[in-house]
């Protein structure tokens, strides 16, 4: 790409999609300024140091893929150790192993064998003669009572902020059941965390490349689109159109850290409060992703949040509202000749980190 601009690519956020797409240009012989509103780069997967525990500030990342390109392309770049994720579920102080399998229906019910498990199940579940009317229906007709007032109902509601019979089916399209005696959570090849945090893949991804940080893009466009030749644009879509379709909605998140002066405070890295009561939905546990030996320990509670302006945006809501007004923002941006559009914001949707990562590397470079 000739040009007299300073920059042949201009980056907007510094998360895993902007860093891997900065990477690539780079490594093509592209010069690169890469942009983020916020303080630091890495995006939700940034990590803070507290004397020796890495904690996720935007909540617990474990990465899993069984991408295998993916996986080489992230390990050629940072060293990552074993973990397998084992999360469990707190219903007012009974314990029960995560995802849903046969360790947990034997803390529910005491069964032991897949068929007793089944039996219980098949007992409980609602037989319905019409589509599910709501997430309530559709979670009953999938798990049964036991399962669903336990484990699924005050989680839910709490993420959603709604009733389960105001929120819609579609929310919950699969509750996998499991009949092994099997708590790891992801199914993925490969899973891991990168030691010392996810910050030196961050850092590898963006050598070479100019950051600029607490830099907001839309505030800032007419002179950061004049440095640069195409700029990848991986903030809100509906910001970029200065919302003139509407905005797009979203759930957000609160996190409160507490330093406690014991070694451990749980068994797991990730404990889900699924009561209605306890208003936060889980306790993660940073220590359980890399132990250094520290004396003390770390936890965060994750608080679900509205979403309104100045929150951070978490989790799109792909309800048909939401979706049949992202698509139009979206035809406008498959028109833009010099804007390249990615990651989870600009694509308004949820993706794990190896799908982002997959998406960046299929990203042409010019
Ligand atoms: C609570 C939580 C837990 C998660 N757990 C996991 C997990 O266990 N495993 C997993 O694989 N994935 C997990 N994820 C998903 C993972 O965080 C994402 O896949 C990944 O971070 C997406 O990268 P991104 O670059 O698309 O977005 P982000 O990481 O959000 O990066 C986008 C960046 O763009 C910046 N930006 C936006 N607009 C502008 C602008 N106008 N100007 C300047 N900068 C801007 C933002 O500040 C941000 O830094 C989790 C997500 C959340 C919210």
């Amino acid at each position: 790409m000739a040009s007299n601009k300073r920059y042949d690519y201009l980056v907007v956020g510094a998360g895993l999609f902007g860093a891997v797409v900065a990477y690539r240009a780079h490594k093509a012989g592209r010069r690169v300024l890469v942009v983020d509103r916020r303080n630091h780069t890495g995006g939700n997967t940034y990590c803070e140091e507290r004397d020796g525990i890495f904690v996720h500030r935007y909540g617990a990342h474990i990465f899993h893929t069984s991408n295998r390109e993916v996986w080489e392309f992230v390990t050629s770049l940072a060293e990552f150790h074993p973990y397998t994720h084992t999360p469990q579920a707190n219903y007012r102080g009974e314990i029960y192993p995560l995802p849903f399998n046969l360790n947990t229906y034997e803390a529910l019910w005491g069964t032991t064998s897949e068929e007793e498990a089944r039996a219980k199940i098949e007992e409980q579940r609602l037989h319905l003669d019409h589509e599910p009317a709501n997430l309530k229906e559709q979670a009953l007709s999938l798990v049964g009572r036991d399962i669903y007032e336990k484990l699924i109902e005050g989680y839910t509601e709490k993420q959603w902020g709604r009733s389960c019979e105001e929120l819609p089916a579609w929310i919950i399209r699969r509750l996998p059941l499991r009949y092994e005696r099997n708590n790891n959570y992801f199914n993925d090849t490969y899973q891991a965390i990168p030691t010392g945090g996810y910050n030196p893949l961050i850092e590898r991804l963006l050598e070479g490349c100019d950051v600029r940080l607490n830099c907001d893009y839309i505030a800032n466009r007419e002179e950061l689109d004049s440095l640069a030749e195409r700029v990848v644009y991986t903030g809100e879509l509906d910001r970029f159109y200065d919302y003139r379709f509407g905005r797009l909605e979203y759930r957000s998140l609160r996190f409160e850290e507490e330093q406690l002066d014991k070694e451990y405070y749980q068994e797991v890295s990730v404990v889900n409060y699924t009561d209605n009561e306890t208003p936060f939905t889980r306790i993660i546990e940073h220590k359980h992703f890399e132990d250094r030996g520290t004396p003390h320990t770390v936890i965060t509670r994750e608080y679900p949040l509205e979403w309104s302006e100045g929150k951070e945006a978490y989790y799109p809501i792909n309800d048909e509202r939401n979706t049949a007004l992202y698509a139009q923002y979206r035809a406008l941006a498959d028109k833009e000749p010099r804007h390249i559009f990615g990651g989870r914001l600009a694509d308004y949707r949820y993706y794990d980190m190896h799908e982002v990562i997959e998406k960046a590397l299929a990203v042409r470079i010019d």
